[in-house]
């Protein structure tokens, strides 16, 4: 298998019907980065910047920010990095900075929210992204967004930072996209707006699935208690790819979804066209997309989609149609 998945490696990322799917990957520590060549991702679709937090003991300076980034940057070389700011807070906690006790953690004060209430923190990690990616192209977004208000601050702080930085004669990035990851259920209404200030977006289906079912994916009693391939959460993610391509808005999925090749199947199959996941995943995934027709499981999925289809069971028609591949 291993030995098969090596020698995907080089091959091209295109469906058999000739529908081209980019496999880019996760990652969130320097380690990672060989991986990028190993498994033949093109590029990273998801860079965790709380990892180098969590792993430190006091608060990475600036200074130590932009040494990271810059080497994830030149470890990637012509292939595209999409970073995220600090997803902290919650469950996420870093023994320097003091927590409080919440009742909810995955529904408090953490990621954007935490970075807009303390923007010390967010402008010193912004302002890191920007001097790594001076000259460069920095690929940036924001976690845990609820409102487009969000971003917007967000993106003002980001708009500061450059001005900073040019007056002060320092270079900066040749270019700037900044994006956001849907993650959280609200921001589905509100598509349009959101789409029209973004220059990309990431699902995030690991947090998506536990706001939009209620159910903490951290929490093994309930954890596998609903289907990640049932009718309500794969009309979600096609609402999300459909207002994007509409659009013509850049989309990723880079949640644990993308990774599993019954899943990612279902995802190209609602016009899904990037996918990011863990470098062990690109092969499988790879292997199974090479073989998919992708028009002709779009064809018999998105009927089953629609109210009043008598069979709702699509993980059973997902294996079936897999196994005649
Ligand atoms: C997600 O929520 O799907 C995601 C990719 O982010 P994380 O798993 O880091 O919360
Ligand atoms: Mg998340």
């Amino acid at each position: 298998r291993q030995a098969q998945y090596r020698r995907l490696r080089s091959k091209p990322s295109v469906t058999k019907d000739g529908v081209e799917i980019a496999l880019q990957m996760n990652a969130g520590l320097l380690v990672d980065l060989p991986h990028l060549e190993e498994a033949g991702a093109a590029g990273v679709g998801l860079f965790r910047t709380e990892l180098q937090f969590m792993v430190a003991s006091s608060f990475p300076r600036m200074r130590e920010q932009q040494a990271q980034y810059t080497q994830v940057l030149d470890e990637a070389g012509p292939k595209p990095v999409t970073f995220r700011s600090l997803d902290i807070g919650g469950d996420k906690v870093l023994p320097y900075l003091r927590s409080i006790q919440e009742e909810n953690p995955a529904m408090g004060w953490r990621a954007l929210r935490l970075g807009l209430d303390r923007p010390g923190l967010l402008r010193t990690q912004i302002r890191a992204l920007l001097h790594a990616a001076a000259k460069r192209d920095l690929k940036l977004m924001f976690p845990m967004v609820a409102e487009v208000g969000e971003f917007l601050a967000a993106k003002s702080l980001v708009d500061k930072e450059v001005k900073h930085l040019k007056r002060h004669g320092h270079p900066v990035p040749d270019n700037i996209r900044l994006g956001v990851m849907v993650e959280v259920p609200s921001l589905l209404f509100q598509m349009d707006e959101l789409l029209g200030y973004v220059d990309f977006v990431s699902v995030g289906s690991n947090d998506l699935f536990q706001f939009f079912c209620a159910v903490d994916r951290g929490n093994t009693r309930v954890a596998d208690r609903f289907d990640t391939l049932s009718i309500g959460f794969l009309r979600a993610l096609k609402t999300i790819a459909d207002a994007a391509n509409k659009h013509h808005v850049p989309v990723t999925l880079c949640g644990e979804l993308a990774g599993r090749p019954l899943e990612a199947m279902a995802l190209i199959g609602l016009g899904y066209r990037d996918l990011s996941m863990s470098p062990a995943s690109l092969g499988p995934v790879k292997a199974m997309l090479r073989t998919l027709d992708a028009g002709r499981l779009s064809a018999r999925l998105l009927p089953r989609l629609e109210p009043g289809h008598p069979d709702s069971d699509i993980r059973s028609f997902l294996r079936r149609f897999a196994a005649d591949m």
